[in-house]
């Protein structure tokens, strides 16, 4: 697959329907006009890609919706340079829009396969996380904590300890909490001990998966 300027032609406008429903930021709407997300696709759902809608990836896992990928993001509010932790890696396309807005990106993903998968493709494309793990995103990565910014992109039961404990002090976590459905929850690190919690709307993500299962 190539990138085209019918491609480039979706995405302005796919940039233009986050930003009808309320997607401000100009950096974030950048990386959406800039990043190819059809080739962090099967090639079967390349007239899609830039529909604002997840689609299936490797291993029962899905790229997030665009809008979400934006909002997650906005609320994550990373400045050049910050240190981003990401759980689920996934096809990449969340990783791309960090990288894209400068951040130094630590990422990882428990799948093997689409970890083996997204490795190769980041390697083709250039782009270059700071360090790409397979590993369980529970116990996040404390010889590099602590993190200004972590982003979890699959739906977490209740919010690893392992991650609180990794986020800088003035650092933010956006984690999307619950089992069927998500309540999308921003995390900021005030002092040593306190944290506050905001709930910032419903989502819908696949499962993120402990040891066990
Ligand atoms: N940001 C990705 C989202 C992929 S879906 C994208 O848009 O492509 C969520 C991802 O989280 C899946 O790839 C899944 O394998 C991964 N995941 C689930 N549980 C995990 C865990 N405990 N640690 C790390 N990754 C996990």
């Amino acid at each position: 697959m190539r990138d085209t300027l019918k491609h480039k032609g979706k995405r302005n406008q796919l940039a233009r329907t986050l930003e009808a429903k309320g997607i401000r930021h100009q950096g974030v709407l950048e990386a959406i006009r800039t990043i190819p997300r059809h080739l962090f696709m099967d090639s079967g759902f390349e007239d899609h890609a830039y529909q604002d809608k997840a689609f299936p990836i490797a291993a029962e896992q899905t790229i997030s919706q665009p809008y979400t990928v934006a909002f997650q993001t906005v609320l994550l509010d990373p400045k050049p340079g910050d240190k981003i932790l990401e759980i689920g890696t996934g096809s990449g396309y969340q990783t791309a829009v960090l990288l894209h807005l400068k951040t130094r990106v630590f990422t990882i993903e428990r799948q093997l396969e689409l970890f083996k998968k997204t490795n190769l493709f980041f390697k083709k494309m250039g782009y270059r996380p700071k360090k790409f793990i397979f590993g369980d995103g529970y116990k996040g990565m404390p010889e590099e904590a602590p993190f200004d910014g972590i982003i979890v992109t699959a739906g977490a039961p209740e919010i690893p300890k392992a991650l609180l404990s990794q986020l800088a002090i003035g650092g933010r976590m956006v984690i999307p909490v619950g089992v069927e459905s998500q309540t999308m929850v921003l995390v900021q690190r005030t002092s040593e001990k306190e944290f506050e919690k905001q709930d910032c709307g419903a989502f819908r993500f696949v499962p993120m998966l402990g040891d066990k299962n």
